[in-house]
């Protein structure tokens, strides 16, 4: 696993403050990823621990700070996490052990559980499937969210998806397979996020991909067929 969620969008989905699409695939990232578990579990006990201290008037300025510098010292990789991250959630947060179960629970609350469920069972091949050309099939799920659209997209092996950028914000959780683009390759588990800075052209790899994409406003597509490709990609 790769890409991971940041810190300032760990914090808001902690706190409760992230739309109902992108909570969905952060729930599902934090599913596969150790290091954002602990993450989200060291911020929702200083949470608790502020609630605490504010109520004794107690609390300090920098203690945001002093979290989010914390949070960053941690690994993003499953490697020595037990060891390193566990002592300095001990010395700096004070962390409370909750159980992996718990954990999972408590973060998933807000999210459409029975989706949750569906996708990370794999558990997608029902769904209305369109096919968007030969190697392309999309759909769209209803998340009662009005900021964001979000799309399952299923690509055969070795898709290229034409060079694009971005009008708005993309995220991208990858349920299944691979792709690479110029941030490198990205596996099953890994949490993307793209803007209008990213020009990319995705290549998918041997086994295909599915992935959860959720965007606020259309792709654009820049490369020789770019006229072409935006007339399909209206929102
Ligand atoms: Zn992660």
């Amino acid at each position: 696993m790769n890409s991971h969620i940041d810190t300032e969008l760990l914090l808001n989905y902690s706190n409760g403050n992230v739309e109902p699409a992108l909570s969905l695939a952060i729930a599902l990232h934090q599913k596969q990823c150790k290091p954002c578990r602990q993450k989200i579990a060291a911020i929702e006990s200083s949470y608790g621990q502020n609630l605490e201290l504010s109520e004794a008037s107690r609390i300090e300025n920098n203690s945001f700070e002093r979290l989010t510098a914390d949070l960053d010292k941690l690994p993003t990789s499953d490697n020595g996490v037990s060891k390193t991250s566990k002592s300095l959630y001990k010395k700096n947060i004070d962390i409370v052990d909750f159980g992996e179960d718990d954990t999972l629970s408590y973060a998933i609350a807000a999210i459409n559980r029975p989706l949750f469920n569906q996708l990370s069972d794999f558990n997608y091949d029902d769904f209305e499937w369109q096919k968007l050309s030969s190697k392309i099939s999309s759909v769209a799920l209803e998340l009662y969210d009005p900021s964001f659209k979000v799309n399952l997209l299923r690509f055969s092996p070795h898709t290229k998806i034409p060079k694009h950028t971005h009008l708005g914000k993309e995220f991208t959780y990858v349920i299944k397979g691979d792709f690479k683009d110029h941030k490198g390759k990205h596996n099953a588990g890994d949490f993307i996020a793209c803007d209008g800075s990213d020009e990319h052209k995705p290549i998918v790899g041997t086994s295909g991909c599915v992935c959860l994409a959720i965007t606020d406003a259309p792709l654009h597509f820049t490369g020789v067929l770019g006229p072409i490709f935006n007339r399909y990609a209206s929102y």
